[in-house]
């Protein structure tokens, strides 16, 4: 999570960092020009353009993040701004920490991190695989990740060692020594982002994906419904900075685990839009451009139909939240991941449904 200047050598290159942004449309002696004006530190329209998404660090050859050096440009000119409508992205770091549910003695602990509310936690974490569960929230466990998207970028790396003395208290008060996180930022700011700031994590810290696919191995009996579907998936911006297992980003093999136990058929394979090449929800500037963002959204869900999929998958809770309405108006079903499980297991989604429809979007 920082630009590597050693890294960046043009003469090695052919600029796809921006060639291949699918939101702009630079040639290679543009590319090279607007990351030149970058690392001088001149404005150039790629700051207002970009929209958060993060692919660029993936399209680089060199390895050297030049979506870092634009989001610290970003927050130096204040280019993007935090407007008003985006505020309660603000209000979730400041919120009190919260047990949202009290789980049994002995159980997992769970972080939903600061948005908590943005789908329902607290009824999407229901069922027999969270019956255990106790799960917290609120600002003192919000990796700020979401900060990325409104020009506050160095949030996460500031915030990043009381972040982690919150959870390693928490995990200690509640006698565990793992954390889950529902959110992959939260998750990838524990381990990627620590790592690389030599910031100790005295806990595990463990994935939403990766403690679904443990406990259906555990409980393989439980399966009850193998569901025979074709599913397409909305990868995060977050999931970018997922440790790496070879050259898959790692909760993609827990999430094949999944699939296989619970009789999903994943159509990414016949996506234009997937792997490094996935498209964003848009939430970036879903207030700010909204039409923008809408465009972007159908052109992803549309790739997702027309790959055969019979369901958008989300595991961000924030894709969900911006995506689901023109999932429902395009007519494809949007459902998060602890919904598809339940499905597989045999048990009643609840009022939230499969995607909390009836939550206000905008
Ligand atoms: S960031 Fe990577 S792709 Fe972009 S100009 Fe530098 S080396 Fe080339
Ligand atoms: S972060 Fe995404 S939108 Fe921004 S320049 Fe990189 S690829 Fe393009």
């Amino acid at each position: 999570m920082a630009f590597d200047l050693s890294k960046c050598n043009f003469s090695r290159c052919k600029g796809e960092c921006l060639v291949r942004c699918p939101y702009v449309s630079y040639d290679e002696d543009e590319a090279k020009r607007a990351v030149r004006a970058l690392i001088a530190g001149e404005p150039h329209p790629i700051l207002k353009d970009c929209i958060t998404c993060a692919a660029c660090n993936d399209f680089c050859p060199r390895g050297a993040n030049p979506w870092d050096l634009i989001a610290e440009r970003q927050e130096e000119t204040g280019v993007l701004g935090i407007p008003a409508d985006a505020k309660p992205s603000s209000d979730w770091l400041t919120k009190p920490a919260t047990v949202i549910r009290r789980g049994k003695p002995g159980g997992p602990l769970i972080s939903a991190g600061g948005i908590y509310e943005v789908v329902p936690q607290a009824e999407f974490l229901t069922g027999q695989v969270f019956s255990d569960a106790t799960i917290i929230g609120g600002g003192p466990y919000a990796c700020g990740f979401t900060e990325t998207h409104l020009g506050r970028a160095s949030r996460p790396v500031k915030f990043l060692p009381q972040f982690i003395e919150n959870l390693a208290r928490t995990a200690k008060e509640f006698g565990v020594d793992e954390i889950v996180f529902t959110h992959d930022a939260c998750y990838n700011v524990a381990t990627t982002l620590a790592m690389q700031q030599g910031v100790r994590v005295p806990f595990r810290p463990v994935h939403i994906l990766e403690y679904i696919r443990n406990w259906l191995r555990d409980h393989p009996d439980r399966i009850v419904n193998p569901l025979d579907i074709r599913i397409a998936v909305q990868g995060g911006c977050t999931t970018r900075y997922a440790p790496k297992g070879g050259d898959r980003e790692i909760w993609s093999d827990w999430l094949a685990d999944i699939f296989a136990m619970i009789g999903v058929t994943s159509v990414e394979e016949k996506r234009v839009y997937t792997g490094v090449d996935r498209l964003c929800c848009g939430c970036g500037i879903f207030h700010t451009q909204h039409e923008r963002a809408v465009d972007i959204q159908r052109k992803n869900v549309q790739d997702a139909a027309d790959a055969g999929a019979e369901q958008l998958l989300f595991i961000c809770p924030a894709c969900i939240s911006v995506m689901r309405a023109t999932c429902r108006k395009m007519k494809l079903e949007p459902i998060y991941i602890t919904q598809l499980v339940k499905c597989a297991l045999g048990e009643e989604l609840g009022p939230a449904g499969t995607a909390a429809f009836g939550y206000p979007v905008k």
